[in-house]
């Protein structure tokens, strides 16, 4: 039974592969360079753990080049929708208190 996993870090290492071939600019701060995948709906949440529109370009433990953000650190197991949404507040909130 060891096969199994196996198999699916290979089809989800494909996948990202692909994915970030494609488009590599990160979900979380926008930057080009992820280096990794995150799921728009966790799988925890019944997101689909190997497939194409649940899956999207974040930057991974290394870190953005341009802003130097551990995206993917930062969002966490959100769903992207809520995790946006504690961005945008945040930036409400970027002026003089
Ligand atoms: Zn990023
Ligand atoms: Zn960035």
């Amino acid at each position: 039974m060891a096969g199994r996993s196996d198999l699916t870090s290979h089809a989800y290492r494909t996948l990202r592969a692909s994915i970030l071939a494609e488009d590599d600019t990160c979900i979380w701060c926008g930057h080009p360079g992820s280096d990794a995948t995150d799921h728009l709906t966790p799988v925890a949440r019944g997101g689909a753990p190997i497939d194409r529109d649940n899956l999207a370009p974040i930057h991974g433990v290394a870190g953005c080049p341009t802003c130097g953000r551990k995206c993917n650190n930062e969002k966490g197991t959100r769903p992207l929708a809520q995790a946006s949404r504690l961005v945008t507040s945040r930036d409400w909130y970027a002026g003089p208190t």
